[in-house]
């Protein structure tokens, strides 16, 4: 048996992307080609667009397809910032690091950064955003909802805030993990610039987008060239991208009722690991958090060996960031929050998706104790 719960490092693909890409082996005409099957291909990916814009609520202009999440990142923020003068940037501390080194790099090369604290739940205040701007402040990039933990920031409040302050001010959300948890739209949310990515949808990892809106210009990173308006040059992912298209319908599609049917796994997951483990810590906001995130911090252990421990059982869980692991420092989310070192090394993330079932809860909260307890009898550390 195989209880996949790290969806938050990736999904699988859903049968109906599979049956899309299936169909669309044959388009292999280049989408920037004048005949017809050059047309056929290039219609798919406006059709893609299309669902996209419709997913987040922009116009299929505001479009742009990337490569990845982290593409997304790196365009919005270094374009931007190619782009201006401006050299004074505010991110939070506890961004995923394709946004994170993306504004170390720039930080230093000599741009004057404001990072801002996160609350003990992770959570952003929107006035401590707007405090920090000035004249030359440039970007403010803070992500949606954090991958480790799940807390969920108010990004409409931030932007409300920066802009009372300054019109000027460009705010850009990485919206990865938020994307088909979290309903948004993003001329609602205000922001000027919102990276998603497919894999994290079900759909094909390689692909990804970024929302930008209407008027605003910024500079390529990537030279070659007119695709994607060329912001970014390349002959286009066309398999990617009807996959992505069809992953971000169905994202949306009874989002309400997917985010209750999960949280509802989750409760019973929390529930369990309370009934059943003692020294435990639950990280992350109580309310404003994902609902299939759960990250729990198992005291007097290293996470990595309950993860060695529950992958023996086939449960596939993460400790700190999936996208970092085999790290060993402890997490710089948990670690902002003001989590003891030691207690932040045992954290596990449990990160649900849409095809987890209540028979596979039940078997992770039954798996699970011994292990802890097992560890803990072994652990040279202290339970503080
Ligand atoms: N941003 C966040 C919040 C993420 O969780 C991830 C992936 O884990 C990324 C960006 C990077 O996305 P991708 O893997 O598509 O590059």
């Amino acid at each position: 048996m195989i209880v996949y719960l790290d969806n938050n490092a990736t999904t699988p693909l859903s049968d109906p992307v599979k049956k899309k890409i299936n169909e669309s082996f044959e388009l292999y005409g280049n989408p920037s080609s004048f005949h017809s099957l050059g047309v056929k291909a290039r219609n798919v990916i406006e059709i893609a667009r299309g669902k996209i814009a419709a997913a987040i609520g922009s116009d299929a202009k505001e479009v742009l397809f990337t490569s990845c999440g982290t593409e997304s990142d790196n365009i919005a923020i270094q374009g931007l910032l190619k782009s201006t003068k401006k050299k004074h940037i505010v991110s939070s501390k506890i961004e995923h690091p394709a946004v994170l080194n993306v504004i170390k790099y720039f930080e230093a090369s000599g741009y004057d950064v404001s990072w801002v604290d996160v609350d003990r739940y992770g959570r952003v205040n929107p006035e401590d955003v707007a405090v920090l701007i000035r004249p030359d402040t440039a970007i403010v990039s803070i992500m949606m909802a954090n991958n480790e933990i799940g807390t969920i920031q108010p990004i409409k409040e931030i932007t409300d805030k920066v802009k009372e302050v300054s019109k000027d001010v460009i705010i850009h959300t990485d919206a990865v993990q938020a994307f088909g948890k979290v309903k948004f739209k993003v001329r609602e949310l205000g922001v000027d610039m919102l990276s998603i990515s497919s894999h994290k949808v079900n759909g094909p990892k390689g692909v990804g987008a970024l929302y930008i809106r209407k008027g605003l210009k910024i500079s390529p990173i990537l030279y070659g060239g007119h695709h994607e308006k060329g912001i970014k040059p390349g002959t286009e992912n066309i398999l990617g991208i009807v996959g992505f298209g069809e992953a971000a319908s169905q994202a949306v599609e009874n989002i309400e009722y997917k985010i209750g049917k999960i949280r509802e796994l989750k409760e019973r997951l929390k529930n369990g690991i309370n009934r059943s483990v003692d020294n435990i810590e639950i990280n992350g906001h109580p309310d404003e958090v994902l609902s299939n995130t759960l990250n729990v911090s198992f005291k007097g252990i290293e996470g990595e060996s309950i993860i060695m421990m529950l992958d023996m059982e086939g449960i596939c869980v993460a400790t700190g960031s999936a996208c970092s692991s085999g790290r060993l420092e402890p997490s710089h989310v948990l670690m902002s929050m003001g989590l003891d070192p030691a207690v932040a090394q045992g954290s596990v993330r449990f990160s649900l998706g849409d095809y987890n079932t209540l028979e596979e809860i039940d078997y992770v909260v039954e798996k699970l104790p011994p292990i802890i307890e097992r560890l803990r009898e072994i652990s040279p550390l202290e339970i503080k």
